[in-house]
């Protein structure tokens, strides 16, 4: 069976830019867009 679960595209946050991290101010804080990730995945959709 083929199933392409693991490997899919990631799209970059634009948020943070992919790095998980976005500035505020002075220091680096975790981005909420994506959890830290740097990534936003396709299936998940924040609720707001
Ligand atoms: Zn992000």
């Amino acid at each position: 069976m083929q199933n392409g679960a693991g490997g899919k595209k990631k799209t970059k946050c634009a948020n943070c830019e992919g790095k998980g991290l976005v500035k505020q101010g002075d220091k680096k804080m975790k981005c909420q867009r994506c959890g830290g990730t740097g990534f936003k995945s396709p299936a998940n959709r924040p609720a707001r």
